[in-house]
């Protein structure tokens, strides 16, 4: 087994849940609750501390991680530094909701070792906030991303969400151009699902735009979002300025290793994936977590499918160090057809997706594998 190079934390409070959610969050915690959190999230991390290696990049995530007070954030990041070797490039990303970032939380993340944040947007629109159960407001949020930006946090990501129920092009062409007069660095833009046990699913009433016009929103998402801000798409979800492609999901879609702590979270060491209990009691009571073995062929299978969903497209050379598989000679005639069908094309050392065949690349995967 791998030593893991990337750590994720899953900080699960929430102040309301919002109607679209599936992640594991908890509402109403109290101070005994932020506490017994962070005594048992700093027992695991040392109980792992030697199962890592230099460390590449940490997220913070959850939930929402401003929610928890700012003591425990600061002596986190002190164990971590205590105990941990850091990459001298090392990515640091605390996600955030836009009500949480006060004056003063603003300043103390600035204190924090952090170099991103990733604000959860989702929609400047009102009513299409309303319907997707977003309680706060971002009306001021230029203003607090310039805030953040002058304590030097300056890789900004938002995140967006089209196809919501109600929600015309014009509408998502809208929420783009409000993001793109902002200062950020990285735009992750995701379409609406509809998680079983979200609140939102259980809406009849509610309409989702049509297949035709969430194609369309993705399709504008680029060429709109790249004139002016140079963010441009990178992955089927993910626009980056140059340089500032997200490290951490990179190096997941490329089969690094991680250690995930905190209720949900998941951990890959390149054999097993160990999931922790949903539920913060049963995770703060140690109750079994979920060991998966993944199959060489299951890997070999997620690899592709994660890597073709990215504009790079799959490092042919790599992959083969990684799975033993000679994409060329094993996949040969199924490339031949995407090709022809303008879905793939072949460089040197990549397979890379064409506009349309990214669209298409989870069914590509699946009809070639
Ligand atoms: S979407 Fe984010 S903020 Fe809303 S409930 Fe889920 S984890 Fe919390």
């Amino acid at each position: 087994m791998a030593k893991y190079s990337s750590l994720y934390i899953h900080v699960p409070f929430c102040k309301t849940k919002c109607d679209y959610c599936a992640f594991y969050s908890y509402t109403n915690a109290s101070n005994k609750d932020h506490d017994l959190f962070f005594k048992k999230l700093i027992s695991d991390l040392l109980a792992n501390k030697k199962k890592c290696s230099t460390l590449q990049s940490i997220f913070i995530g959850g939930g929402t991680p401003t929610l928890l007070p700012d003591k425990y954030m600061k002596r986190l990041f002190e164990v971590i530094k205590e105990n941990f070797l850091l990459s001298e490039n090392i990515e640091v990303t605390i996600e955030a909701n836009p009500e949480t970032l006060t004056d003063n939380k603003i300043s103390f993340l600035g204190s924090l070792p952090i170099n991103r944040i990733s604000i959860g947007i989702q929609s400047f629109s009102k009513d299409h906030r309303q319907t997707i159960g977003r309680k706060s407001s971002v009306s001021n949020i230029k203003n607090k991303l310039t805030k953040l930006r002058k304590t030097g946090i300056k890789n900004i990501n938002i995140d967006l969400i089209y196809g919501i129920p109600g929600q015309s092009i014009d509408d998502w062409k809208r929420d783009l151009k409000k993001a793109s007069k902002l200062p950020i660095k990285h735009l992750s833009a995701y379409e609406l699902t509809l998680e079983e046990s979200s609140k939102l699913s259980k809406n009849k009433d509610l309409t989702i735009p049509d297949e035709k016009d969430i194609t369309k929103m993705w399709k504008i998402t680029n060429t709109f979002f790249y004139k002016g801000t140079k963010i441009k798409r990178y992955e089927i979800s993910n626009y980056a300025k140059k340089g500032y492609e997200c490290l951490h999901n990179c190096s997941f879609w490329e089969g690094a290793t991680y250690l995930g702590l905190g209720p949900s979270a998941v951990s890959f060491d390149g054999k097993r994936r160990i999931k922790e209990p949903e539920n913060f009691t049963e995770w703060l009571n140690n109750k079994k977590r979920q060991i998966e073995f993944v199959s060489k062929d299951k890997r070999t299978k997620e690899l592709f499918m994660l890597n073709l969903r990215t504009t790079k497209g799959i490092d042919m050379k790599k992959f083969y160090a990684k799975t033993g598989i000679n994409v060329l000679e094993k996949f040969k005639t199924q490339l031949t057809e995407f090709k022809d069908h303008n879905l793939l094309k072949l460089t040197n050392s990549h397979l890379v997706p064409t506009r349309k065949g990214l669209l298409l690349s989870d069914h590509i995967a699946k009809e070639i594998l």
